[in-house]
């Protein structure tokens, strides 16, 4: 997508320069204190980036209080995705076992993409009327299969925001067959969540579970797309089995000292916050004045709806200089938009105002 590569220039939104509100980026830019670390780690780059790997690796599992042998760094929580598919795939081959992965629909797609482009049967469980996952069909759709499932969890849900019990993800978690389940919770946006009732799963890891991995990205709150980087938290067994299916030193060195330093960088952590429930409450705010329905949303993005053809609120969007989320089949009367700074969103609801006199919202 070329628009991805142009960036806002001045912060006024333009077809030249679209405001970016499509990714669920986070448009503060990057933590000054990582900016800091990455100009001064550049005169060593003519080296390898061992011992930055080790010390991210060891700053990420300071703050789980886990081990730096349970984490697995990736380019993106993309490539642990693609990595884990690959690993449970080789896996049950190697045991002459079957395997389907199962996701919720609409979620992020990329768990699916790669399962169905590895040839193994994908099945996708539709939200729930609440738009959360499904629970109890994901689960039915594991015990009827004869061979072990990669169970894909997105919580909070890309595209939706919404927030699934991680008390009914629990439930099934742990009463399922550990050899028969395996469960790759994607918690993307877990740093922005509000909502006290989540536990995140990395309390499945912490009981010592093999059959359980949580990824977390650098893309979202800290703010680092575009440097790439992502991890797996998991038992050591497991962050073992997956080091064949990574690339040997897989963390540019500059990327590295970014998120060392973006994760210690609490301030800007806190600033991500605050920037996200700002513009959270303001575009809700005026979502209902305007009486524009939204789910509820633990993530940067919005979920609303939208009573004209998606083509045309997208393609009318983009010709106002604001670039939004694609459609996402089957929901075709819901759009996404992610939240960017306040400044952006009341860009943004400038347009949606002028969208709501033509009915279009
Ligand atoms: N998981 C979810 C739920 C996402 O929404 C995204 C990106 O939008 C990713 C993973 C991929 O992130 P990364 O940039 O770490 O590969």
């Amino acid at each position: 997508n070329t628009l991805s590569t142009i960036t806002d220039t001045d912060g006024t939104a333009s077809t030249d320069h679209p405001l970016l509100l499509h990714y669920n980026e986070n448009s503060l830019g990057l933590s000054p204190k990582a900016k800091n670390a990455i100009v001064d780690v550049l005169s060593n780059v003519n080296r390898y980036p061992d011992s930055y790997i080790e010390e991210l690796q060891q700053t990420i599992a300071e703050a789980f209080k886990m081990d730096t042998k349970q984490v697995t760094l990736g380019v993106g929580s993309s490539d642990v995705i693609r990595a884990v598919v690959n690993q449970q795939v080789y896996k049950a081959t190697q045991k002459g076992q079957k395997i389907q992965l199962i996701t919720p629909h609409p979620s992020f797609f990329l768990a699916a993409d790669h399962a169905q482009g590895m040839g193994i049967p994908v099945v996708s469980i539709p939200l729930d009327t609440n738009f959360c996952m499904d629970i109890t069909k994901m689960k039915q759709a594991a015990d009827s299969f004869d061979g072990i499932s990669i169970v894909y969890l997105c919580n909070p849900n890309n595209p939706t925001g919404t927030l699934t019990s991680s008390a009914t993800i629990a439930d099934w978690v742990k009463g399922a067959n550990a050899d028969k389940n395996y469960f790759m919770v994607d918690e993307a946006y877990a740093e922005y969540i509000t909502d006290k009732n989540f536990v995140s799963g990395t309390s499945f890891i912490r009981e010592g579970r093999d059959n359980v991995i949580v990824l977390r990205t650098f893309s979202k709150i800290f703010a680092m797309a575009g440097m790439r980087l992502g991890y797996g938290l998991s038992t050591e067994k497991v962050a073992k089995e997956l080091v064949p299916f990574m690339a040997i030193l897989n963390i540019s060195m500059p990327t590295a000292v970014a998120g060392t330093a973006s994760l210690k960088d609490s301030a800007f952590i806190q600033q991500s916050r605050a920037m996200n429930s700002n513009s959270l409450a303001m575009t809700t705010e005026a979502f209902d004045a305007l009486d524009i329905k939204y789910l509820p949303s633990q993530g940067n993005f919005l979920f609303h709806q939208v009573k004209c053809d998606q083509k045309q609120y997208i393609e009318g969007m983009a010709a106002e200089g604001i670039t939004i989320g694609r459609p996402f089949p089957p929901l075709m009367q819901w759009s996404r938009v992610t939240l960017g700074t306040p400044d952006e969103m009341n860009q943004f609801l400038t347009v949606i105002k002028k969208f709501k006199k033509k009915g279009w919202v």
